[in-house]
C-alpha cells in the first residue's frame, strides 16, 4: 500500500477541480450541463503573442532556459517595475511563483495572513511548505477586504508573510490605494512581516487599480509582487509567471525552482515576451467586454430571489450571498443546509456548475466565473434562475 507523506495530510483535490470533474461527469453520461466554474478567459491568446512563439521553436529556441528566467523576458518585467531583472524570476505559472516563495522561506509553525474569501490553493500551498495560515474573515459587509486593526491583530511573533490579492479572487474585490497604505502603516511596525501581493487581475480591473508596491514603495525591500500572462492575455496553458522582489527572495526561490522545474518553457517564455512587450489593443477591449459581462451577471443574479449579488470592481468573478434561499427544501424534500448543499442542488436539478464559497474560505456564498459567452452567461443565470424557483 501506498504510504503518503504526512506533508500531503488533508490537502484534497481542490473543490473547483472537484465540481469541474462532476460537471465532467455527468456531461460524459449524458447530461446537458454548463460550467460557470473556472477562472479562465474564453478569449484565445492573441495571434502576435502565438506567432513569436511559431517563430521562437523555428529559431531553435527549444534549449534549457536560465533557472531563473529568459534573460528578454526578465528585463520586460524588470522595465516595467522600474528595477533590474535581478529582482525578477520567471516560473511555470504564478502557481510556481507562490509556491516557490513559500518553500524558500517558511519553517513548521511560521505564520501566512491570509484575508478570506480567497483563491484556495494559498490554503494548500502554505500547508505543503510546513507553514499555516492565519484566515481573517473578510465578509461583504466589509466589501470582502481586510482592515488595518484586523492585520495589526492577525500579526504574531511567528507571521512571515501578509497576502494579499486585489483584484481579488474568488471576490473581485480591490484594494484602493489609500486602503493599502493604511495596511502599510501596520506593516511598518512590524519589520519581521513580508507582503506577497499577487495581482494577477491586474489588467482586468474596472476601479483604478493600485499596486502594493506603488502604495508603499518603502516596503519594497520586504514585498513580493506575483504576476504573469494566464489571465489578462489569455494564456493559461502557457504557464507563464513572475515575482518581483528583492534579489536575496529571487535567489531563495531559484534555488528552489531548479530542483524542482529548472527554467520555465523556453516557446511560452518567448510568447510571454511579445505579451508583456506587444500591443496592449485586446486588453482594453476585454476588459470592456468582462465589465459588460458582470453588468449582465449581477442584474441576472440579483433579480434571483434569495441571491445577493455585490458588484465587483475587477477580476471576473462574482461572489453572491446564498443565504437568502438556505433551509429552502428541494422537490425531494432535502433541506439546503450550507453553501455547498445549494451548489449541489444547482447542478443536480438544474446542470449548472458553480463553485460553494467554503472552498474559498467564506461559506454562505458561491463564486460564478464570467469568463465565458455571453449566451453561456444568459443561460447560466436562467439554469440558476429555475434551481432557485424548485425551492419550498
Ligand atoms: N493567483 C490567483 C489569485 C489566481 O486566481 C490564479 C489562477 O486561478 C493564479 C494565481 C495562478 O495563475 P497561473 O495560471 O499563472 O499559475
Amino acid at each position: 500500500m501506498l504510504r503518503k507523506s504526512s506533508r500531503i495530510d488533508g490537502m484534497a483535490l481542490s473543490e473547483i477541480v472537484a465540481i469541474s470533474e462532476a460537471a465532467a461527469r455527468l456531461r460524459a453520461s449524458g447530461h446537458d450541463v454548463l460550467a460557470l466554474s473556472t477562472g479562465e478567459p474564453d478569449f484565445p491568446t492573441p495571434p502576435h503573442v502565438r506567432k513569436a512563439a511559431t517563430l521562437a521553436m523555428q529559431n531553435g529556441v527549444t534549449r534549457y532556459m536560465p533557472t531563473s528566467g529568459m534573460p528578454a523576458l526578465r528585463k520586460a518585467v524588470a522595465d516595467a517595475a522600474g528595477v533590474a531583472p535581478a529582482h525578477v524570476i520567471v516560473s511555470t505559472g504564478a502557481k510556481q511563483v507562490l509556491a516557490n516563495m513559500f518553500l524558500a522561506t517558511l519553517d513548521p509553525g511560521d505564520e501566512v495572513v491570509v484575508p478570506a474569501p480567497c483563491w484556495s490553493s494559498y490554503f494548500d500551498m502554505v500547508a505543503l511548505a510546513g507553514g499555516e495560515t492565519v484566515k481573517l474573515r473578510c465578509g461583504a459587509e466589509a466589501g470582502f477586504k481586510m482592515t488595518p486593526e484586523q492585520l495589526e491583530a492577525a500579526i504574531t511573533p511567528r507571521t512571515r508573510w501578509l497576502l494579499l490579492n486585489s483584484p481579488s479572487n474568488p471576490t473581485g474585490a480591490v484594494y484602493t490605494a489609500a486602503e493599502l497604505a493604511a495596511l502599510g502603516a501596520v506593516l511598518k511596525r512590524h519589520p519581521h512581516v513580508w507582503i506577497a501581493s499577487d495581482e494577477i487581475y491586474d489588467l482586468i480591473c474596472y476601479a483604478p487599480f493600485t499596486s502594493f508596491r506603488q502604495a508603499c514603495p518603502e516596503l519594497a525591500d520586504r514585498t513580493m509582487l506575483i504576476n504573469g500572462v494566464s489571465k489578462a492575455h489569455a494564456m493559461t496553458g502557457w504557464r507563464i509567471g513572475w515575482g518581483i522582489a528583492p534579489p536575496t527572495l529571487i535567489d531563495a526561490m531559484t534555488a528552489v525552482q531548479g530542483q524542482v522545474t529548472s527554467g520555465a518553457c523556453s516557446i511560452a517564455q518567448a510568447a510571454a515576451v511579445a505579451a508583456v512587450t506587444g500591443d496592449m489593443q485586446h486588453i482594453d477591449d476585454r476588459r470592456d467586454a468582462f465589465r459588460a459581462r458582470r453588468d449582465y451577471v449581477v442584474d441576472a443574479l440579483n433579480a434571483i430571489p434569495g441571491i445577493d449579488c455585490p458588484v465587483p470592481d475587477g477580476a471576473f468573478y462574482v461572489f453572491p450571498s446564498c443565504a437568502g434561499v438556505l433551509g429552502h427544501k428541494t422537490p425531494d424534500g432535502t433541506v439546503l443546509e450550507t453553501d455547498a448543499d445549494f451548489c449541489g442542488h444547482v447542478l443536480a436539478s438544474a446542470g449548472l456548475a458553480i463553485v460553494p464559497g467554503r472552498a474559498f474560505g467564506l461559506p454562505g456564498h458561491f463564486r460564478l466565473s464570467y469568463a465565458y459567452a455571453r449566451s453561456d452567461l444568459e443561460e447560466g443565470c436562467a439554469r440558476l434562475q429555475r434551481a432557485v424557483a424548485d425551492l419550498t
